[in-house]
């Protein structure tokens, strides 16, 4: 409705200003001289009226062939004000100009789906490489490889005129969008191109699977330990009194499974944090060699009850990257307790730091209990624990190397795991330098 009254008020401005005003001296000039042959005699008022209406009929309905004051099927180019006919050129730097700062990533393709405008954020959300200035000119099967998405441009082409799905990207992270496309005229007769609008759903998708995730997880693995703390409080009310010597047993039991409890609460909501943080890429620059000092000292006292020798090969002063220190920090406790842990006694672990042009390079390595060739490939799933007596015996919720995981993720980083079966492993981080 609003779209009809622009529509009218726009083209009614458009004929007064571009044809009534022009023509106004000449419409003036024949007034004039009607009047004056009216007062020298030679015209009658009646005569002087008729043919003043019929010369400035006549003047209005010539109209210059380059321009069009109607709205035509293809006259997209009148919604932008423009008066004159448009060439392709102009026409899509038009379109250009008016979704440049949309937040949404938008593009325009060609017949051939080719981009032919993109906005500002859908060059920086799909171009392939950091030197690629635009996507324009690319074709977009190249750029986003999605069936669901082709099959929509091909319905778009010869059913429908505007269409909505909804699409996931695989990738080193997966992103979900919700998609707009629609059919919009071509400057060139005949022909037309489709407008794609890329809105990100990723944040809110995540959210949701997350949160029943979390539920499911959180009350499965909470269960036993608050079923223990259960049963220990029970036997306590029941015969603590009487047996004050298993009392004391119990009441560490007790404080143990409460512990276990609280780590792993406060281990779920971290991996949590991270999954809901893992597409924002850290900003702010960190040196790693004071990340490592920080924790240092902390875990040298967990390494000496154990009788573990901690050491550290780190030959400058700074290893500089972008990332969040508080997660890299947790990731590094996580991998440097691990390796004390499930160490042998009189063990090392020797966590060291290298660089290259481009890369950093972190290493944690132990001399410990090594990782059956089977298990590696499963250890950063949640909840994962190698089920050998040894590495049983110690605790551990078996979410470390999932938030370790997520962590390297969301640097952009890669995880790499080696390991020989009582031999020792080794843990490599590997960062694009700043
Ligand atoms: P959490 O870290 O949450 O306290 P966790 O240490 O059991 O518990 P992860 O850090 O995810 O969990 O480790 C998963 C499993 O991988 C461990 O239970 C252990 O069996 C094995 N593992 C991890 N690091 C090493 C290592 N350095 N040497 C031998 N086995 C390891
Ligand atoms: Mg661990």
């Amino acid at each position: 409705m609003t779209d009809k009254k622009f529509e009218k008020s726009f083209n009614l401005k458009k004929v007064i200003a571009e044809i009534i005003e022009p023509k106004i001296p000449v419409i003036f000039i024949t007034i004039l001289m009607l009047f004056i042959f009216y007062l020298v005699g030679l015209f009658s008022l009646f005569s002087s009226i008729l043919f003043g209406s019929v010369f400035i009929a006549f003047l209005l309905a010539i109209q210059d062939p380059e321009q069009s004051y109607y709205f035509e099927e293809t006259s997209d180019r009148e919604y932008f004000g423009a008066s004159k006919k448009l060439n392709d050129t102009n026409y899509l730097e038009i379109l250009s100009d008016g979704i440049k700062l949309l937040p949404d990533s938008i593009f325009i393709i060609d017949s051939n789906e080719t981009i032919v405008v993109a906005n500002k954020k859908g060059n920086q959300e799909f171009r392939t490489s950091d030197n690629l200035e635009t996507v324009v000119g690319l074709r977009l099967p190249n750029l986003i490889r999605s069936t669901p998405l082709s099959d929509c441009i091909k319905d778009i082409r010869l059913l429908k005129d505007s269409k909505k799905i909804e699409i996931i990207l695989p990738g080193q992270i997966e992103k979900s969008y919700d998609i707009f496309l629609s059919k919009i005229s071509s400057a060139v007769k005949g022909e037309f191109n489709i407008m794609i609008l890329f809105r990100e759903t990723t944040d809110l998708k995540k959210s949701i699977n997350l949160r029943s995730d979390f539920i499911a997880n959180a009350s499965h693995e909470l269960k036993t330990p608050i079923a223990i703390i259960k049963g220990i409080a029970e036997t306590l009310d029941r015969y603590g009194a009487d047996d004050l010597a298993n009392s004391k047993l119990f009441l560490s039991k007790l404080l143990n499974e409460s512990d276990r409890a609280q780590s792993l609460i406060e281990d779920l909501l971290s991996l949590n944090q991270l999954e809901m943080r893992q597409h924002l890429l850290p900003d702010i620059k960190i040196n790693l060699v004071l990340i490592i000092d920080s924790i240092f000292d902390g875990l040298s006292d967990m390494a000496k009850k154990q009788k573990i020798t901690l050491k550290r090969t780190i030959r400058k002063k700074r290893y500089l990257m972008l990332g969040d220190e508080k997660d890299i920090k947790k990731a590094l406790i996580n991998l440097i307790e691990n390796a004390i842990k499930y160490n042998r006694e009189n063990g090392e672990v020797n966590i060291s730091l290298e660089d290259n042009d481009r890369q950093i390079l972190l290493i944690v390595e132990d001399s410990g209990l090594g990782i059956p060739p089977g298990d590696i490939s499963r250890l950063t799933d949640r909840f994962y624990r190698v089920d050998v007596p040894a590495s049983m015996a110690v605790g551990g919720t078996g979410l470390g190397l999932a938030i370790v995981k997520n962590t390297v993720i969301r640097h952009n980083g890669t995880l790499e795991i080696s390991s020989e079966l009582g031999k020792g492993s080794s843990f490599k981080l590997i960062f694009n330098k700043f």
